[in-house]
């Protein structure tokens, strides 16, 4: 039995065999070229061949969309012309590995080139080199492995098209060598309630089919554990599974209301609001309906993705946020391409500058939805950072129909600045995640930076107390839909320092829950102005710590 230490997302415990996604190979520069070009020729188109029929036996064993994207992968392999490219190049010298890495390196640029629909069968041509390049070097099969039974998924690092690909209803739990909390593989997990560990170092070396469990309260993943490790993980996920019975409205011990919401990706999402007896949408995250696509839904299109999730919310309440494209969330029809640092870059409604047509658009579509459902829709915009942004989005939005407008709150400078942006939206939710990448400078996705996303860092408290201040004094709503609010700890300062609502993955929402209905809006004032005494992130955890709720801390197993 061996311990690895990482970040944990969520309070989620697990156990598993693991399953490795191993890295698309690179071929190494100084690959000698073949003695005998015949031979090499037969091995290249070997090697194509076997990852047709690998892929093509997967199609047989799933159905559905799965099974049309594995044969249609199948097909490029097959393909005539790329086989001849392939041949004349090691005809012409290279190695096999070589010259299917150069084939399908033009096959890319021309897909790329001619857009739309080509455009978009580039990841699998990407899939074919990468298989095909693995099984030239003898190396494990790079990508997402088909799961055929339940499985702990170990990666690097997987990029929003890799979690996409993977059959989540087989996930047990996924652990990452690199990745940070809230970059979008841990927010994913979270959002369905997948026990998650990222920045765990060594985690690439445990071998698939070793069963591993995973504690994400404890940030710990024990590899192979004995009964003890194994009881031990197995009770928390029992008391955590009592805690998601509970399904009553959030409120504080004395009686004050703190609706729970939840962060979504899609409609699919919607269930896990329902199970969780959540309030409603505090944060649809519309980038995520168009990942991948290379060119723009059309209104219609966007018209029905957005009917179909007020539809399913119900008469709950739906806050649907603009889409947010670039940086860690790029959009092959939005983002800049070569941006020097995109996350400093054309992101969130930034791209106004670029296409303001497309926000024009969206915005009428989720108008039209609202009206053709009858509902009310709140709408929001993402990285704000000027009063003036937040008025043209406001004159926008009301001029499509919009009856709530909002802004998020997680460029600095918003937050220093509630109070005006408040002069010209209905309301604003705070987005811990940027606001923590922007106010500590510190990349979300980068793993090594931990400690300065920290959204308990002295400085961060103070722009959520600026911004949610702002937000008493105008009698306006304030709430918070980073991820920080899925901390039970944290949900307390944030009530503590005037969050009227918390989103967050439904996930999470349990433990929030029960956190919260379990100390009075006063001691949450109190746990505030604690947490801000300090001048450290383990300071003012520390300090709340020293006033939370003797029981809430031993169910939840707080340290
Ligand atoms: C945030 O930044 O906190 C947020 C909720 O938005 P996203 O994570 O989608 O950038
Ligand atoms: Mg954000």
């Amino acid at each position: 039995m061996r311990v690895l230490h990482g970040q944990g997302v969520g309070r989620g415990a697990v156990v598993g065999p693991a399953v490795t996604v191993h890295a698309a190979p690179s071929v190494p520069w100084d690959l000698l070229a073949p003695g005998d070009p015949d031979a090499e020729v037969v091995r290249a188109l070997t090697a194509l061949d076997a990852v047709a029929t690998t892929l093509e036996e997967r199609a047989g064993r799933t159905a559905g969309a799965i099974a049309e994207v594995l044969r249609a992968t199948a097909s490029i392999a097959r393909d005539p012309e790329l086989r001849d490219q392939v041949r004349g190049r090691v005809m012409g010298g290279q190695p096999a590995a070589l010259a299917v890495d150069r084939a399908t390196a033009e096959v890319v640029e021309a897909f790329t080139a001619a857009g739309g629909y080509l455009a978009e069968r580039v990841t699998d041509v990407r899939s074919v080199r990468d298989r095909a390049v693995a099984l030239l070097q003898d190396l494990p099969e790079p990508g997402v492995p088909a799961l055929d039974r339940p499985s702990v998924v170990l990666a690097h690092d997987l990029a929003p098209a890799d979690t996409a690909a993977l059959d989540l209803t087989k996930v047990l739990g996924v652990v990452l060598e690199h990745g940070g909390p809230t970059g979008h593989t841990a927010i994913i997990a979270g959002q369905l309630g997948i026990p998650c560990v990222v920045q765990v170092v060594g985690a690439l070396a445990v071998p698939d089919g070793v069963d591993v469990a995973v504690d994400a309260a404890a940030g710990a993943v024990v590899v192979a554990p004995d009964r003890e490790a194994r009881r031990r993980v197995e009770a928390r996920r029992d008391a955590l599974a009592d805690l998601e019975r509970d399904t009553r409205p959030g409120r504080t011990a004395d009686g004050s209301p703190v609706p729970l919401l939840a962060n979504v990706g899609g409609v699919e999402d919607l269930d896990a609001v329902d199970c969780a007896g959540l309030e409603g949408v505090g944060l649809l995250r519309t980038e995520v309906l168009f990942l991948g696509r290379s060119a723009a839904p059309g209104l219609q299109e966007q018209v029905d993705a957005y009917r179909r999730v007020i539809e399913t919310a119900g008469d709950r309440r739906v806050v649907i946020r603009t889409l947010d494209a670039g940086a860690d969330k790029p959009l092959a029809f939005v983002t800049r391409r070569g941006e020097e640092n995109p996350a400093l870059g054309v992101r969130g409604f930034r791209t106004v500058r670029d296409d303001p047509e497309l926000l024009r658009d969206q915005v009428l579509a989720i108008a039209q939805a609202a009206r053709e459902t009858g509902r009310e829709v709140q709408v929001m915009a993402p990285m704000i950072s000027t009063v003036q942004e937040a008025a043209q989005f406001a004159a926008l939005a009301r001029d499509c129909g919009i009856t709530s407008v909002g802004v998020m709150v997680e460029v600095p400078a918003a937050a220093l600045r509630t109070r005006d942006l408040l002069a010209e939206v209905d309301f604003v939710s705070i987005g811990t995640n940027d606001l923590a990448q922007y106010a500590m400078a510190a990349d979300r996705l980068h793993g090594g930076l931990i400690d300065l996303l920290d959204t308990w860092q002295p400085a961060v408290l103070d722009l959520v107390a600026t911004a949610a201040r702002a937000g008493a004094d105008a009698g306006r709503p304030v709430g918070v839909c980073g991820e920080s609010a899925a901390d039970p700890l944290m949900a307390l300062v944030l009530v503590g320092l005037g969050a009227g609502s918390l989103s967050m993955s439904p996930a999470a929402a349990p433990a929030v829950r029960f956190a919260i209905a379990r100390h009075t809006t006063d001691r949450c004032r109190a746990i505030a102005q604690a947490a801000r005494g300090a001048v450290s992130p383990d300071g003012a955890r520390a300090a709340a710590l020293d006033l939370l709720d003797a029981h809430v801390r031993e169910v939840l197993s707080l340290p």
